[in-house]
C-alpha cells in the first residue's frame, strides 16, 4: 500500500517536474544523470569501453557540467560497432528495434527505451501542450489524432494513415480525416501544408495541429491555421530519442521535456556556445537504459535559451535552424543549406515552401510556393539574393511551383542535387 503511495507520488512528480523551477529541474537532471552514466558504466560495453580508454572514473560524473567530460556521439559512433556493443548487456530487453535512413539513407538500428511503450509517457511526451492548456494528464488518452507517418502504430482512439496512402491517395485519406473529426492534425510541415492546399478554407475544422519533422516557415504556420481555424504546435523530436521539445501558446521556441531530456548546444569543436549561441543540438536521453543515447549529435543545429518564457515555465526553450551536413557545391565551393536559408530570411513571410535545386554543374533554380500570389519582381529580388550568394558564375533562376518534390519518406528537402545522375 504503503509502496503504491510513494510510486504515484514519484510518478506525479514527474510528470509535473517541467512546470517547476529550472534549479529543480536542473536538479532532477543532475541525478538523472548520476544513475545514467553509472548504470551504463556498468552494462554497456560501448561505455566501458569508453571509460576505460579514456581513464574516466563513471562515479565523477555527478552533473550536466560533469557530463561534458564524455565524447560527442552520433549514428556513425554506433555504427562502427556490433549492435551487442551498445545495448545493456546485463539482462534481456524485449523493446522492438527501430531503424532510421536518415538524411545519407544510410539505415541505423536502435532499439526503444521502455517509457517510449509507455502509454501515459507518449501522450505526455507528444501532447504535452494541451496540459498548459488545463487538459488533465489523465484525460490525454482521451484526445483523438490523426496521424500522417511513415509507419503509422495502431492504438486505439486515434486515425493513422500511412505516407504511402496518402501520397498514393491524398483525396481518400483527406476524406477518412474529415469523417473521423480528429481533435489533433500530426503530421510534417510539408503534408499539413499539402492538405491545407487540398481543402477549401472552413471545410474541416481541426483544434489543433502538430507539425514536425521540417521546418515551418510562418507563412506555413498561418496558411495551415487559417485552413483549420486552428492552433498549430511545432514540436522537434529525432527517432532515436523521441520528442524533445515542444512549443507553448506563446510559439516562441520550444521548450526542453526536462524530465526525459537533456540538450547542450555546442560549436564546430565541440566545445560549449553560451546563452542564446548558435551551434549543433546534443541530446542525452535520461530515460532508455536498453540503448542509452548519451551525448548524441542529434544532426541539427539549434539555440537555446535559459530565460524564463512569457508563458511562466522554465525550462529551456530550443529554436531548430536546420540540419547540418546538407549542403550543395557549386564550382568547387561548399554552399550550406543554412546560408541559404540566411538569404531567403527575409522572403520568409511571403513564401510557404521552397527548394533549391543545382539542375547543372553551374546552374541553381530556386522553386518557391508562395503563400499568396506573387509578382515578377519579388522572384528577380529572391534570384538576385541567391546570387550574392553563389557568386555571378552560377546562372540562378527562380520559378513559382505548386508544389515541392518530396524524398520517399514524405520529408521535403530544402537542398537538392540534380546534377548528379540517378
Ligand atoms: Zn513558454
Amino acid at each position: 500500500m504503503i509502496e503504491d503511495l510513494l510510486q504515484r507520488i514519484k510518478r506525479a512528480s514527474f510528470y509535473t517536474l517541467h512546470q517547476r523551477s529550472l534549479r529543480a529541474n536542473q536538479k532532477w537532471q543532475d541525478s538523472a544523470i548520476q544513475r545514467l552514466v553509472f548504470h551504463v558504466g556498468q552494462t554497456v560495453p560501448f561505455w566501458t569501453t569508453i571509460f576505460k580508454k579514456e581513464g574516466t572514473d563513471m562515479t565523477s560524473i555527478n552533473t550536466r557540467s560533469d557530463l561534458t567530460r564524455l565524447p560527442i556521439t552520433n549514428k556513425e559512433t554506433y555504427r562502427q560497432h556490433y549492435i551487442d556493443h551498445y545495448l545493456d548487456n546485463s539482462r534481456p530487453i524485449f523493446s522492438p528495434w527501430r531503424t532510421t535512413s536518415g538524411s545519407t539513407g544510410e539505415p541505423f538500428t536502435f532499439q526503444l527505451g521502455y517509457s517510449r511503450l509507455d502509454p501515459q509517457y507518449d501522450d505526455f511526451a507528444r501532447l504535452r501542450f494541451l496540459l498548459w492548456r488545463n487538459v488533465l494528464l489523465s484525460k490525454l488518452s482521451r484526445v483523438a489524432p490523426a496521424r500522417i507517418k511513415i509507419t503509422p502504430e495502431s492504438r486505439a482512439n486515434g486515425l493513422y494513415i500511412s505516407m504511402s496512402e496518402f501520397r498514393g491517395n491524398p483525396t481518400g485519406s483527406i476524406k477518412r480525416i474529415n469523417a473521423f473529426k480528429p481533435d489533433i492534425l500530426e503530421s510534417y510541415a510539408s503534408i499539413l501544408l499539402d492538405i491545407s492546399n487540398r481543402v477549401a478554407k472552413n471545410n474541416i475544422r481541426i483544434p489543433y495541429a502538430i507539425s514536425y519533422g521540417e521546418m515551418l516557415t510562418s507563412a506555413a504556420r498561418s496558411h495551415v491555421e487559417q485552413v483549420f481555424d486552428c492552433e498549430v504546435y511545432d514540436r522537434y523530436g529525432v527517432e532515436e530519442v523521441g520528442v524533445i521539445a515542444t512549443e507553448c501558446a506563446r510559439h516562441n521556441g520550444m521548450h526542453v521535456h526536462c524530465e526525459s531530456m537533456f540538450v547542450e548546444i555546442v560549436d564546430h569543436e565541440d566545445g560549449p556556445v553560451s546563452n542564446g549561441g548558435r551551434g549543433r543540438v546534443i541530446v542525452t536521453d535520461l530515460l532508455n537504459y536498453n540503448m542509452p543515447f548519451i551525448r548524441y549529435d542529434t544532426g541539427d543545429y539549434g539555440r537555446l535559451s535559459h530565460e524564463t518564457c512569457a508563458c511562466g515555465l522554465q525550462t529551456p526553450r530550443l529554436w531548430i535552424e536546420g540540419r547540418h551536413g546538407a549542403s550543395i557545391s557549386l564550382y568547387g565551393r561548399k554552399i550550406h543549406h543554412l546560408e541559404f536559408a540566411a538569404a531567403m530570411e527575409r522572403f520568409s513571410g511571403l513564401i510557404r515552401q521552397y527548394q533549391i535545386a543545382k539542375t547543372n554543374e553551374s546552374a541553381l533554380q530556386i522553386r518557391i510556393v508562395p503563400a499568396t500570389p506573387f509578382n515578377g519582381p519579388i522572384l528577380t529580388d529572391i534570384a538576385h539574393e541567391i546570387q550574392l550568394l553563389v557568386g555571378e558564375h552560377a546562372l540562378v533562376e527562380a520559378t513559382i511551383v505548386s508544389s515541392v518534390h518530396a524524398l520517399p519518406s514524405g520529408k521535403s528537402q530544402t537542398l537538392v542535387d540534380e546534377s548528379i545522375p540517378r
